[in-house]
């Protein structure tokens, strides 16, 4: 059985004082979670995160990453730098990043590839936009995406990725895909894995993003190919984060 993953991802939000309010309160009630747990955070609060969870078994990570190593990249941040603070996952490709910063299936594969390198645990998100989705081309799309990284990476090293698969049309709009809506895809999305490597398939977890809450969380965690979920919104509220990990 693949153990379940909820890791929050807390977008461009925070400050020293309130993020320190959150991580106590998470670190406070978590108890013996039988989920691996984690929190994606906006890079300058990495120090934070490893001095305050060092000690835990709460995993941190980083949003993005450059895809080069190091040099003349103003504003980048090298998958050595949050190797440096400690993190454990970066998110690669979320939506945000394709959508507001262009970032191309290769990019999202050539920056999953770079943080495997490092050690790094990508967490690579696809997913479709709703006119994709009304023009039934939700497979094609999330086969798309999924197919750019699985070419750049060995059968090995795709063992070693996350993925989350977010409908673009549930992030942050309330609107969830039904369980069965996301585990159908889930499942399509490991079938192609399996493809390239059978022995990736059965472990790689597949997280499912957009919308997730209390109320739905258990619902969707349910389903045999969700392995957890990547948490926006419900991630800034430590008693709802907690609701979701408890649900796993
Ligand atoms: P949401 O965000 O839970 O607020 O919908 C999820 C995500 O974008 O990762």
């Amino acid at each position: 059985m693949r153990r379940k993953l909820i890791a929050g991802n807390w977008k461009m939000n925070g400050s020293l004082s309130g993020n320190q309010a959150l991580l106590n309160g998470i670190k406070e009630e978590i108890g013996q979670a039988n989920c691996d747990v984690a929190v994606c955070v906006p890079a300058p609060y990495l120090a934070q995160c490893r001095d305050s969870l060092s000690a835990t078994l709460i995993g941190w990570g980083g949003q993005d990453l450059s895809v080069h190593e190091s040099g003349a990249y103003t504003g980048e941040v090298s998958a050595s730098m949050l190797r440096d603070f400690g993190a454990k996952y970066v998110i690669v490709g979320h939506s945000e990043r394709r959508s507001y910063h262009g970032e191309s299936d290769d990019a999202v594969a050539a920056k999953t590839a770079r943080a495997l390198r490092s050690g790094l645990v990508p967490i690579v998100c696809v997913g479709e936009l709703l006119s994709e989705r009304e023009a039934g081309q939700t497979a094609a799309v999330v086969g798309r995406q999924l197919d750019a990284v699985m070419a750049v990476l060995s059968a090995d090293d795709l063992a070693n990725i996350v993925i989350a698969y977010e409908p673009v049309w549930a992030i942050g709009t309330g609107k969830t895909a039904t369980p069965d809506m996301a585990q159908e895809v889930h499942a399509l999305l490991r079938k192609r894995l399996a493809a390239k490597s059978p022995a990736a398939a059965e472990k790689v977890q597949i997280l499912y993003g957009g919308s997730m809450k209390p109320d739905n969380a258990a619902d969707l965690l349910r389903m045999a190919d969700i392995d957890g979920g990547l948490i926006g919104g419900a991630a800034l509220k430590a008693s709802d984060f907690l609701a979701i990990i408890r649900a796993a």
